[in-house]
């Protein structure tokens, strides 16, 4: 009788769960364990609601595997004294986890990988989290790349594994104790997605026998239901990438047989541009650790940051007077997710026109994003704030005005998120402060009253921050 435990950390499905599917073909019974590692509950990384929505998560897991037979076992601690236990207690033969590519995962798999050896445990780390791994996607020297477009070529030629099945049955030992799944104490208005495996599945063959079609052009416009919304589910494992790509394909498959299939092609085909940028930010995790604790180039580390406790405070909670960015920050704090677009206009507007350092608002991000992920939130960041691999060159700064005309022109954004600006006509909607003290009093947004004045001059703030960067470069 073969027993072998799966660590499940961020792979909370039972389709095309490698680890999953390989320790129930190899083993009797299998051990589905997930360790609270109170290194990671207690960090402000995972504070806030992001963490209720984790477990819930737990919860539908748990549901999931018991109808295959099974249970979600959950045990608290340092993850090399819980497997050693756990090993001990069920006498496994092995433990079976998916890499992951944080410095404190690489620390504490290490750890982990050396308590079990020294049990005589076999350890087996599977490529899960993603379709091709850094190692898979070298440039012509067998280097890394630092920059997204050869590395996507790259990764498009390489051949895709297929997803694995779900596990028809899994036989779980009856005896083993189980912590119940905690309950949050903070949790979002109205949740984004709620999640679940079943959930991520629906909402992906909706994104793709629909939205996906006009995806080129609606992606950037926050006011429309015109993303897959996936990143909650891909970031928990809800869903795997591979089953996001091969279904992209099949879409495209399909598409191509109706007539005039050019532009749902096209959607189709950026959608998988998109997915490679999660992976190119994996593979910029790995290969340059250093991007946790600062710039990507180490010369943007000596930007001047002003870091104004008033003006971060305004930012947070959605008053800083420019509509487009306090209708995203709503967005966030209440949906617990934000639309890409405006993620670039909120992280431009923090570090180029309050003069913060992008590490405050990659801190606030990954407490309050359902999909918080250290890579792809780190690659936001940089990107945005100029100090990233192929970023956004330091000249270009958001100007958070003409991005909400051009971007969210019938203000259907900002009315859902800021209901002071409900009857602010278009033409102002973007800038409400320019209103007659008449208009104001008639449209209820009175200035000041019922919506803040801008924080800052966006004009005078670009050309503080263009000196300041410029000053570097020249260095
Ligand atoms: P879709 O447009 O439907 O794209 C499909 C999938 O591709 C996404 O689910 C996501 O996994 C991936 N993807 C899309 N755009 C990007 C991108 N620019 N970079 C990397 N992957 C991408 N994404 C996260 O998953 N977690 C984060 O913590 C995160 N923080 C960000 C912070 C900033 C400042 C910025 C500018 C971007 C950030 N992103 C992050 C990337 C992007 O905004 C989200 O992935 C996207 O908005 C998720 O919505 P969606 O699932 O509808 O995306």
């Amino acid at each position: 009788m073969t027993t072998i435990i799966c660590w499940i950390r961020r792979e909370l499905r039972l389709a095309d769960n490698t680890p999953l599917y390989n320790a129930c073909r190899r083993a009797d019974t299998v051990i589905p364990l997930y360790i609270l590692d109170p290194a990671l509950l207690h960090s402000a990384r995972l504070a806030g609601p992001r963490i209720g929505w984790l477990f819930d998560g737990l919860r539908q897991f748990d549901q999931d595997l018991q109808r295959l037979g099974s249970r979600l076992i959950l045990r608290e601690g340092s993850p090399a004294t819980v497997l050693s236990a756990l090993v001990q207690e069920s006498g496994a033969e092995a433990v079976y986890f998916a890499r992951d590519y944080s410095p404190y995962a690489a620390t504490r798999d290490h750890s982990v990988e050396t308590a079990l050896r020294a049990l005589g445990v076999r350890v087996e780390l599977f490529k899960d989290n993603v379709i091709h791994e850094a190692s898979e996607v070298l440039t012509g020297a067998k280097q890394p790349f630092s920059v997204y477009s050869p590395f996507r070529k790259v990764w498009e030629t390489l051949p895709k594994p297929e997803p694995f099945p779900a596990p028809a049955r899994i036989a779980t030992p009856t005896h083993l104790s189980s912590v119940p799944i905690p309950t949050a104490a903070e949790i979002l208005p109205e949740p984004i997605v709620l999640p679940g495996e079943s959930r991520a599945k629906a909402r992906l063959d909706h994104f793709l026998s629909s939205a996906v079609f006009d995806y080129d052009t609606a992606r950037d416009q926050p006011g429309i239901d015109g993303t897959s919304v996936m990143s909650p589910y891909l970031r928990w494992g809800m869903i795997s990438a591979r089953t996001c790509y091969q279904a992209a394909r099949d879409a495209e498959t399909e598409a191509a047989r109706q007539p005039d299939s050019t532009r749902a092609r096209q959607g189709i085909q950026r959608w998988i541009s998109e997915l490679v940028w999660r992976e190119f930010y994996y593979q910029v995790l790995l290969t340059h650790p250093h991007v946790v604790r600062g710039a990507f180039r180490p010369e943007y580390d000596r930007v001047p940051w002003e870091n104004d406790d008033s003006l971060i405070d305004a930012w947070q909670r959605g008053q800083t007077g420019y509509p487009i960015i306090d209708a995203a920050m709503h967005q966030l704090l209440t949906t617990g997710w934000m639309h890409n677009r405006t993620r670039m206009i909120v992280a431009s507007f923090l570090c180029k026109d309050l003069l913060v350092d992008w590490r405050v608002g990659e801190r606030f991000f990954m407490q309050r994003l359902l999909d918080g992920d250290l890579a792809n939130n780190n690659g936001g960041w940089q990107w945005t704030a100029g100090t990233g691999t192929d970023a956004a060159p330091y000249f270009r700064v958001f100007n958070p005005t003409s991005q909400g005309e051009r971007f969210d022109p019938d203000g259907v954004y900002i009315r859902r998120w800021l209901p002071a600006l409900r009857k602010v006509p278009n033409v102002t909607i973007h800038q409400p402060a320019r209103l007659s003290a008449a208009d104001q009093a008639r449209y209820g947004c009175v200035i000041g009253r019922d919506y803040p004045a801008p924080l800052v001059e966006h004009a005078t703030q670009r050309d503080k921050v263009l000196t300041a960067y410029a000053a570097i470069k020249k260095a």
